[in-house]
């Protein structure tokens, strides 16, 4: 599954050469959707004849790992493979991941580690009055964790002094109830290391829920959504995606703010693609902000294994005119895996494009 990728484990391999060849794929396509891109990658190598070796050597361990696992029906699907380096590995995903082919000194990460920023794991609770369901959702899939049954009746009129007693103990039932799901919501997001909660269905079983939750947990909830919970799961994830994708595109623009004001107060903050490299390369670099398509290119240096920002012709770090363009935003994605930052994926901000594409918040 997506989220159990471990991106720091994959930014730990590298080699010093293009070593490490990356595919993306459709998982009912195989390789085939790329065969004009490896054609083109191998004519690319013609006159290095050790990388075009271990790029052949390598392209044929993930075919033969395509044909040992069936993988037809997973919608996307990546492989990194160095025969060089001795290792092959395969990730299944149930999203269609960009075609892409890849030959570079490490594991091209990029498109897993935006995915991971876009998809994080997230809590639907789903409430009426009868029941409610609490959904783990990733990657747009939910699985139901629990269900709590409530069981409180509608509104009944009676009259008098029955009334009373009857709403007074449906009160209490309500609070009951909203008591024994907020437990199990605090439970569920320890277990899943969750940041955002949705709520779904009826509001006033939402209210009774979200007075019992603890104030930390209560914090979490992005969204509260009308929903007759009779519809079906699939118009349900949806809605709660909204609710999701707000949050996510409202906390991008915090994250801009912040590193703008830190930035421009001489603070924790830096703009543009080579200052925030080497921030990330010394582990300054907290969170990090990039335009999502962004082309930015890097250099790779094959004597000293350094990276730098831009198109160069010599290494910053040791001179050597050995070097080769990289992707620039999947080797500062590697860089803040190794450091434990993390990388925020953002539509356009005009302020970001004037400034390269790029920022951080740092650490000191
Ligand atoms: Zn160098």
């Amino acid at each position: 599954m997506l989220q159990n990728i471990d991106l720091r484990e994959l930014a730990e391999i590298r080699g010093n050469s293009r070593d490490v060849v990356s595919a993306y794929f459709r998982g009912s396509d195989g390789l085939s959707c790329l065969s004009g891109r490896e054609q083109h990658i191998r004519d690319l190598l013609a006159d290095d004849a050790l990388e075009l070796e271990n790029f052949e050597a390598s392209l044929a361990n993930i075919q033969a790992l395509i044909e040992e696992e069936s993988l037809e029906s997973y919608a996307g699907v990546c492989m990194f493979s160095s025969e060089i380096l001795g290792f092959t590995r395969g990730y299944p995903i149930s999203m269609e991941v960009p075609n892409r082919l890849v030959v570079g000194p490490a594991p091209h990460i990029r498109p897993l580690a935006e995915l991971q920023d876009e998809y994080e794991t997230f809590l639907i609770v789903a409430a009426d009055n009868d029941r409610t369901r609490l959904l783990v959702v990733t990657n747009e899939i939910a699985e139901v964790e629990s269900t709590v049954k409530g069981g409180v009746k509608n509104h009944v009129r009676k009259g008098g002094w029955s009334q009373q007693r009857y709403e007074r103990r449906r009160d209490e039932q309500l609070g009951h109830y909203g008591d024994e799901v907020s437990e199990k919501i605090t439970t569920l997001v320890g277990e899943h290391d969750i940041h955002r909660i949705v709520m779904v269905g009826s509001q006033e079983t939402m209210r009774a829920i979200e007075e019992h939750l603890p104030q930390q947990i209560a914090d979490k909830v992005v969204g509260h959504e009308p929903f007759d919970l009779h519809q079906s799961d699939d118009e349900m994830v949806q809605l709660a995606y909204r609710s999701y994708f707000e949050d996510e595109r409202d906390g991008e623009q915090d994250l801009w703010q912040q590193i703008k004001n830190q930035t421009l107060g001489e603070g924790r903050g830096c703009t543009g693609p080579e200052e925030t490299l080497e921030a990330a390369k010394i582990g300054r670099v907290e969170e990090a902000i990039a335009f999502r398509e962004a082309r930015l290119k890097a250099t790779a240096c094959k004597d000293c294994e350094d990276v730098a920002s831009g198109e160069l012709q010599t290494c910053p770090a040791c001179h050597s005119h050995n070097v080769f363009p990289i992707d620039y935003l999947d080797a500062l994605a590697r860089k803040l895996e190794l450091t434990s930052a993390s990388i925020n994926f953002v539509d356009e901000i005009k302020a970001l494009t004037k400034v390269g594409h790029v920022g951080a918040l740092l650490r000191y």
